[in-house]
Order: structure tokens, then C-alpha cells, then sequence
């Protein structure tokens, strides 16, 4: 018997590991008791597995920034330290010629193939300014893929212009909107979103919006934000409700789990929640999250951004194929103080390679473009 063989033998979780190494995925009673283990290392053995039999020992990277294109925002969700009311000093939004020059500098500086486009729920912002925005950047940049709006931001543009999100789906795709990030999912259970989100949009709306980007050939990818007042079986249920869609659609390229970030929040302040989750907790979340989606949802990707690097360098041994992107000008998670907030290619690379993988840089569509 070898040495897994042995440890599966002998852990509480040891079924259900065994089963995921034969391609039997865990349903939501399984995926509670892999919440409430503390077999994280063995939870990461088999994660690692898996990923490695999929991927061998290579991590793949996207070269991208993140315009924040406005910090106004009318949700007030307790966990940002990122957003300002309407008529705040440090409102802002960022013009169309602001957009161009920002992006023609990360394009000639770094090559970025990707923009993360995101920002609050600023009810001043026609759908206009999103379609003139996609159309540029279609026209003069067309090697970089548009990665843009959460679910929310799509939902606001609906209520702002007083039409269904598909319609707004459909005109934005037209004008050059290729994917959706996955934020704004935070948990998908509304006990939970009313305590931290209260005037966020709904679990179901996230669905419904991600299943109508589906269906019209948008991909989009899909978060978690674990770490505040959820509690175990909420994550459960989060799990299954995203794998459930993916069912469905298949739209979902990839699963990204972070730690949510307490510093400089309404929730810290009212002592809800006083520290991030942790390292171990990332890796346990990596663990499962490849556990759960193994054959399902294609990518799960390391969360350096709340975690750091040398935590990234471990959730790729323990389930994540994708190290995420450099994430240039990242403004939200920058805003709690959280450790440096982008990199730039060449110190991913060089923080793969540390660990004896493989780097690839991939496209929007994690299409592989370049191998180091
Ligand atoms: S997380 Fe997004 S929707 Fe919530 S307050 Fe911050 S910017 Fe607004």
C-alpha cells in the first residue's frame, strides 16, 4: 500500500478522498465534512494530485491590470474599504481618454493581454460609458481580452436604465464585453449577504446573471469570499450552487476562492470580524475547491492577492493550477493595506519557477500564449 494509500486509511475524510481520486466528485453532506476536517494537508495531497494529473508541475499566469473605473458606490457593503458615497472628496470615475492612456501605458510597458474592468455601483453611469469604453478598447487594443463588470455592476446598468440584464448582457457583449469576472458572489446564501451586503443583489440575481452571460456566450469566472460570518454549511452551499449552474452552462472558466480582507472595513469596525482567515484556511480552500470541481470547473486559481506569494506558491502545490494575474493597478484590495498589490510578470515567473514548475502565460480565455 503506498504511503496515500495508507493516510487515506486512516483519515475521517479518507472515503471521500478515495473517491475523488477514482472521479467521483463530493456532493454537499461529503463537502461539509471536508469543511469541518482539520486533514488539510491530506485535503492537499489529493488536491495537488488531481491538479497535477490534469496540468503536470506547470502554473499558468495572466499578464493584466485592473482599472477601477469609479470608486462611487450606492451598495455600502460592509466589507469594502474601497468605495465612496456620490459627492464624497475622494469620489471618482475615470473618463474614456483616462481609460485609453491608462491601458495604452500597461500595453507598452507590460504587454498586458487582459483588463479587469470593475468598479462600484455608480448610479451617474449610462450604459453609454461601458459601450464606448468596450468599443475602444476592441478597436485599439485588440489583443487585449475585456474581462468585465460583476454580476452587481451589470444588475446596476440594468436598474439605471431601466431594462432587464439581459438586455444589458446583449448590448455590452456587441460592443465588446468578452468575459465576467466573478465577483460580487461573495457567499451565495442571503442570510449571509444580508449581514455583510445587505443592498447587494440577491444570490439568485448572481445566478441568473451568470446562467444569461452563459447563454450567450459569455464565460465568466466565479469567487468566493470566505473568512467573516459564513459558516461552514454556507460554504457548502456556495459550492453547490456555482457547480449546479456549471452543470447547466459550462460558462465558468474558472473558481477563485480568497480570504476576506477586515482592515480599514465597517466590519472590523463594528468587531464582526477582527483578522483574515489565514494561511491554512487558503490552502484548505484550495484543496477543496479543486476536490469539488475536479472535471467541472477547468481552473482554480491561487489568490496571491490577499495571501501573498509564498502562499500562492503553496495553494499551486495543494490545487490551484493558476497563479492569477499581475494584476496592475489593482486599487480595492490596496485600499485594507493588504501587502503589495501587483506584480509584474517576471517575478510570477520567477515565483513558479522557485518552486520547480512550469510557467505558461495565458490569454482572457486561458488559451496558452508563451511558455517560460
Ligand atoms: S464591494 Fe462593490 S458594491 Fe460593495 S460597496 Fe464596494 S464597490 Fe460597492
Amino acid at each position: 500500500m503506498s504511503q496515500l494509500a495508507q493516510q487515506l486509511h486512516h483519515s475521517e475524510i479518507g472515503d471521500i478522498l478515495e473517491n475523488s481520486m477514482s472521479g467521483k466528485r463530493p456532493g454537499f453532506d461529503e463537502c461539509l465534512r471536508l469543511l469541518e476536517s482539520g486533514d488539510v494537508h491530506l485535503m492537499g495531497l489529493v488536491g495537488g494530485h488531481l491538479t497535477r494529473k490534469k496540468f503536470g508541475r506547470t502554473a499558468s499566469f495572466v499578464n493584466n491590470m485592473i482599472l477601477n473605473y469609479t470608486n462611487v458606490c450606492i451598495t455600502d457593503c460592509k466589507f469594502c474599504a474601497f468605495y465612496r458615497p456620490p459627492g464624497h472628496d475622494e469620489a471618482y470615475t475615470v473618463s474614456l481618454e483616462q481609460i485609453e492612456a491608462r491601458m495604452k501605458a500597461a500595453w507598452e510597458m507590460f504587454g498586458i493581454t487582459q483588463v479587469m474592468f470593475q468598479g462600484g455601483h455608480n448610479p451617474k453611469l449610462s450604459i453609454e460609458y461601458y459601450e464606448d469604453a468596450f468599443r475602444m478598447m476592441r478597436k485599439k487594443f485588440p489583443a487585449v481580452g475585456v474581462h468585465a463588470l460583476s454580476a452587481s455592476e451589470i444588475d446596476t446598468i440594468s436598474k439605471v436604465e431601466h431594462t432587464s440584464t439581459k438586455e444589458v448582457l446583449g448590448r455590452l457583449k456587441e460592443a465588446g464585453l468578452q468575459s465576467v469576472p466573478g465577483a460580487g458572489a461573495e457567499i451565495l446564501v442571503d442570510s449571509v449577504k444580508k449581514v455583510i451586503s445587505p443592498k447587494k443583489i440577491s444570490s439568485e440575481t448572481w445566478l441568473r446573471i451568470m446562467r444569461e452571460a452563459h447563454e450567450m456566450g459569455i464565460p465568466s469566472s466565479a469567487t468566493m469570499m470566505y473568512g467573516h460570518v459564513e459558516s461552514k454549511k454556507d460554504i457548502a452551499e456556495h459550492f453547490e450552487k456555482i457547480g449546479s449552474l456549471q452543470e447547466q452552462t459550462g460558462g465558468f472558466m474558472a473558481f477563485i476562492p480568497w480570504s476576506f480582507e477586515p482592515n480599514n472595513t465597517q466590519m472590523q469596525r463594528e468587531e464582526t470580524v477582527r483578522y483574515s482567515a489565514g494561511g491554512t484556511e487558503l490552502l484548505k480552500m484550495i484543496a477543496i475547491s479543486r476536490i469539488m470541481y475536479d472535471g467541472l470547473i477547468p481552473h482554480i486559481q491561487s489568490s496571491w492577492l490577499t495571501n501573498g506569494v509564498a502562499m500562492a506558491q503553496m495553494a499551486l502545490q495543494y490545487g490551484a493550477d493558476d497563479f492569477g494575474g499581475t494584476l496592475l493597478g489593482e486599487e480595492v484590495v490596496s485600499c485594507t493595506g493588504a501587502r503589495s498589490t501587483e506584480l509584474t510578470a517576471p517575478k510570477i515567473i520567477g515565483a513558479v519557477k522557485q518552486i520547480g514548475y512550469g510557467v505558461e502565460e495565458r490569454d482572457n480565455f486561458y488559451n496558452v500564449i508563451k511558455t517560460y
